[in-house]
């Protein structure tokens, strides 16, 4: 098995942190600790396991923040042991090449994608009746035994590399998608989640910043869940504008943010030095970016009693003013990755949901996939996303 990872040593980590303040080609150096190993084909730690054969997988930002190696030393993550190696890649579509005894739901030949990815209680082979309450009800993202140790004593791998091996449970079937609808199910799912946190109503002005993979999507959910709510996205590369639009975009904002944000909903904007605050705003907003800054403005743009949906983040300390939060009442709801959906009254994972629209063409797949490279080069496509990010929405690696 040839797999793409990450050993979080911290030295490593500190010492292309301390390079790239310099250069940029830190980042792709021997130093770097993102390797492309290789290992024996590790045996299937137990009967209810595949193996997969990749065949493409796209770079997440996830996957760019340990490139990149952008993870600050107070994260919540750091205190984990279990964060110390990460298999990269968990936007993927492969062919099962192996099943144990008792796999009941695939065999040899399946075309599947890659369904949980990092930790959850399934994937660190615990038992079903050792699940913590999250993976239970199928909310395998929020595991609670995140920090616990794994009882699979093997290297798993991911989608970056040439086969990875998985619980059953953690693959899903992608009979009657093509490989790249396939490889978008995880990135459109983290939209949907998202836009489930909060639909927003009728009339509702709702603000998209940032017109990537992410942000691009909650733009199609959102027109999709509530076709009567206005949407302004926020997006600085105007090559994006079009086919925010085509996703159901009503208003790019241009020029400075809080005189568009004023414009746009007859909010007051007042002033004092660099301090600025508007009265009124938006309804909602979805934060696809997720800059530091970028927060604390995020809380001027609403309205009293506005909701911000935090998708897009940074993993450093940021310092923001906490005064509109609670004088305005509002709410801030965090969203990341995907897992359980309570959909008219019934649970629903979001993966299911993703693969039935895209089954039923309810919505639009094509025009996503920006670049391809063999899997072999990943550093140019790295390179690519870490010097030219603005020109891409999903650069795809090529593992077959
Ligand atoms: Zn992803
Ligand atoms: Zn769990």
């Amino acid at each position: 098995m040839k797999t793409i990872l990450f050993e979080g040593k911290i030295s490593k980590v500190a010492i292309i942190k301390i390079l790239s303040f310099f250069s940029k080609k830190a980042y792709h150096s021997k130093l770097s600790p993102v390797v492309y190993k290789e290992y024996p084909d590790p045996k299937l730690p137990a009967e209810n396991w595949v193996r997969v054969k990749n065949i493409q997988t796209g770079i997440c930002g996830s996957d760019m923040t340990f490139y990149r190696c952008a993870q600050g030393p107070s994260t919540a993550f750091l205190p984990m042991p279990c964060s110390d190696v990460t298999y990269l890649g968990h936007e993927t579509v492969g062919e099962i090449i192996e099943v144990g005894k008792e796999v009941k739901k695939f065999k040899v030949g399946d075309r599947v994608c890659m369904r949980k990815y990092l930790s959850s209680c399934e994937l660190k082979g615990y038992k079903e009746e050792e699940f913590c309450d999250m993976c239970k009800i199928g909310n395998y993202s929020d595991c609670e035994n995140y920090g616990e140790p794994s009882k699979i004593n093997v290297p798993t791998g991911a989608g970056m590399g040439d086969t990875y091996i998985a619980p059953e449970g953690q693959v899903m079937s992608v009979d009657g998608l093509t490989d790249d609808e396939a490889l978008l199910i995880e990135p459109f799912a983290v939209s949907l989640h998202a836009v489930l946190k909060h639909v927003p109503k009728p009339n509702d002005k709702v603000l998209v910043i940032g017109a990537g993979m992410i942000g691009l999507n909650v733009i199609q959910f959102v027109k999709l869940l509530q076709p009567k709510c206005q949407i302004y996205v926020m997006e600085n590369n105007p090559n994006k504008h079009a086919f925010a639009k085509k996703l159901g975009a009503d208003q790019i904002l241009i020029g400075d943010p809080y005189k568009a944000v004023a414009n746009a909903t007859n909010a007051k904007l007042y002033q004092s030095g660099k301090n600025k605050m508007l009265m009124g705003g938006f309804d909602v907003i979805f934060d696809c970016v997720g800059k530091g800054t970028l927060f604390n403005d995020t809380l001027r743009w609403l309205k009293a009693q506005g909701t911000l949906v935090k998708v897009g983040y940074q993993m450093t300390k940021t310092k923001f003013d906490e005064t509109p939060i609670w004088w305005q009442g509002l709410q801030i709801i965090g969203a990341d990755s995907h897992g359980l959906e309570i959909v008219n009254g019934k649970p629903m994972q979001t993966f299911d949901l993703i693969k039935d629209m895209m089954l039923k063409k309810e919505i639009i797949t094509d025009g996503f996939i920006t670049h391809r490279f063999p899997l072999d080069d990943y550093k140019k496509a790295f390179k690519l996303l870490i010097e030219n990010p603005r020109d891409t929405i999903k650069v795809v690696l090529e593992c077959d």
